[in-house]
């Protein structure tokens, strides 16, 4: 059956980017159906809004979404439901994407890119897998409010609410151990259980779902410590558990352990391996335009497409085979580029990629 992709560009490098990613998907033996429609501020641009009805609707009925990237400082006055990143928000909400998929993966011939030194990095290959719908971000109450009593009586003071429902654990919970089965099989579990109760709940639904992964071996950690242990001793991980707030800043804390943001790609899923795959980059306006934007983020989230949306998990290795080939030899853009490489431009490296595969 053929399965239809929607393609959705957006803005800045997001074209040039996506195009090669498309390139690679169209040259692998799959019955594959493209169909393109705007997002962010071009969409804004064509029809008013970042995210209209009818590229809602193609990414709702597609197999899976591939997202360049939105965003543009042109667009920064705009009040903030108008906004570009509306697209992405509006897109993740709409799909239920409750689960976000951030490899942070070193590749040898990179290593000197990392601000690490190269033993503690060279071989990376860590997975982060981040709760994207609740916790702080979303819960209720939130605001403003006067205080009625305590040492801070009358005065303001502002809230949140961290809480996670047993079944927005459990269905995250599953994700990550399903991933650590298909990968080397440990999974690190982040909280804050000595402090928040939220996170003691997390714990012990986590425990529970671990019952039905008995090959998986499952840890603990405490996020201040886990803050540590991922530039202190990064390959001891395999996969890391975590709620919406603490996957936010550890997936960036693990992406810039790479040194290389034009490398790394991402997924969000809902419950029905529908996905949508993104570089974890944004828009680049600065390179925009100009064919020298690093493709390879978006290709290797094309990939991840492969192995979690659309079941070809042997494509998805021989597309990150060709990317790691590419590498060793010698092919960079500018944003990795240094004495001793071949520098390409964005679309000869989709060139080199493709011709690898071939
Ligand atoms: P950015 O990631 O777009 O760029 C940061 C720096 O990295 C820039 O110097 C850029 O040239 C470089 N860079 C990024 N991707 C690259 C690639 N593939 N190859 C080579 N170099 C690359 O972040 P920013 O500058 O803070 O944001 C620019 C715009 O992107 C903003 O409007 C922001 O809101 C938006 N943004 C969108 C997303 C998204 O669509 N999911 C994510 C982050 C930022």
């Amino acid at each position: 059956m053929t399965q239809r992709i929607a393609v959705l560009p957006g803005d800045g490098i997001g074209p040039e980017i996506v195009e090669q990613a498309v390139r690679v998907l169209r040259a692998l033996d799959l019955d594959l159906e493209f169909v393109s429609a705007p997002v962010g501020g071009a969409a804004y641009d064509l029809h008013g809004h970042p995210l209209p009805p009818e590229s809602l609707a193609l990414a709702k009925h597609a197999s899976a979404v591939l997202f360049g990237a939105v965003g543009d400082w042109k667009y920064d006055t705009l009040e903030r439901a108008l906004r570009p990143e509306q697209a992405v928000l509006g897109l993740r909400r709409e799909l239920g994407l409750f689960a976000n998929l951030r490899p942070a993966i070193l590749y040898p011939e990179l290593a000197k890119a990392s601000s690490l030194k190269p033993e503690i990095v060279a071989g990376l290959d860590i997975l982060i897998v981040r709760e994207l719908t609740g916790d702080i971000y979303f819960g209720q109450p939130r605001g403003v409010r006067v205080l009625e009593d305590g040492p801070f009586k009358g005065e303001r003071e502002g809230f949140d609410t961290m809480r996670y429902a047993e079944t927005e654990v459990r269905r995250i919970a599953h994700v990550a151990f399903q991933a650590a089965q298909k990968r080397r099989g440990q999974l690190c579990s982040v909280d804050k259980a000595n402090v928040l109760e939220t996170s003691q709940f997390w714990r012990n639904i986590v425990i529970d779902v671990a019952q039905e992964y008995p090959e998986v071996e499952l840890s603990h950690m405490y996020v201040d410590n886990a803050a540590m242990q991922l530039v202190r001793e990064p390959k001891a991980f395999d996969v890391i558990v975590t709620g919406n707030l603490f996957g936010d800043i550890l997936s960036d804390e693990a992406a810039m352990l790479t040194g290389s943001i034009g490398m790394l790609p991402s997924a969000s899923l809902n419950g029905s391996n529908q996905g949508l795959y993104e570089p974890s980059h944004g828009s680049a306006p600065d390179i925009a335009g100009k064919n020298i934007a690093n493709p390879l983020a978006t290709i290797l989230s094309a990939a991840m497409m492969l192995r979690y949306s659309l079941g070809a998990p042997v494509q998805a290795l021989q597309v990150e085979a060709a990317v790691q080939q590419v590498l060793a030899d010698g092919l960079r853009t500018a944003d990795l580029y240094e004495a001793g490489t071949t520098q390409v431009s964005t679309s000869e490296m989709g060139d080199a990629v493709l011709k690898v595969l071939k």
